[in-house]
C-alpha cells in the first residue's frame, strides 16, 4: 500500500484514548436539563469541602492519640488494653480514609458534572437526599434495593 493511502491515526483527533460512556453523555445532558443548577452545585461543593476539613481535623486528632502509644506497659493486661486501643484507632483511621475517598470522589463528580446522578439507574438522586448525605452515589430507590439485598444476603 502506498504511504499516502494509509490514513494513520492522525485522522482521529481524539486519538482513541477518549471513550464516550453513558456516564459522560449523561453528565452533559444533566447540565442541559438543569438537574442541579450551578448554585446547588456550589452548595454541595461547599458542604463536601467542609466535610473534608472536618475529617482532616479528626484524622490529626487520631494521629495524636496514636503517638501516645509509645509508652511501655509492663503489665500484660495493660498491654492488651493498649493493643485493643490500637486496633480501635486503626479501625477509625480506616473508616476516615474511606470517607475521605468518598468525599474526594464526590467533589470530582461535582467538577465533571455527574454529581447527583445515581450510579445504578442514572436517575437524579434529588437535592434533599444529597443535602443530607452529599457522598451518596445511589438514589433512594436503589439504596433501598441494595439494603434489601444485604438483608436477604445476611438471612442466607
Ligand atoms: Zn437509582
Amino acid at each position: 500500500m502506498a504511504k499516502w493511502m494509509n490514513p494513520g491515526p492522525c485522522l482521529v483527533p481524539w486519538g482513541g484514548g477518549f471513550r464516550w460512556s453513558s456516564r459522560t453523555l449523561w453528565g452533559l445532558f444533566s447540565i442541559d436539563r438543569g438537574m442541579m443548577n450551578k448554585n446547588e452545585l456550589d452548595i454541595m461543593r461547599g458542604k463536601l469541602n467542609e466535610m473534608l476539613e472536618e475529617l482532616e481535623t479528626e484524622v490529626s486528632t487520631t494521629l495524636e492519640g496514636m503517638r501516645g502509644d509509645g509508652a511501655t506497659f509492663p503489665d500484660p493486661a495493660d498491654r492488651a488494653t493498649m493493643e485493643s486501643d490500637r486496633n480501635l484507632t486503626l479501625r477509625i483511621r480506616d473508616r476516615e480514609r474511606k470517607l475521605k475517598k468518598k468525599i474526594e470522589e464526590a467533589l470530582a463528580r461535582v467538577e465533571d458534572g455527574t454529581f447527583g446522578i445515581c450510579e445504578e439507574c442514572e436517575e437524579t438522586i434529588g437535592f434533599k437526599r444529597l443535602e443530607a448525605r452529599p457522598v451518596t452515589t445511589l438514589c433512594i430507590n436503589c439504596k433501598a434495593d441494595q439494603e434489601e439485598d444485604e438483608v436477604k444476603h445476611k438471612a442466607g
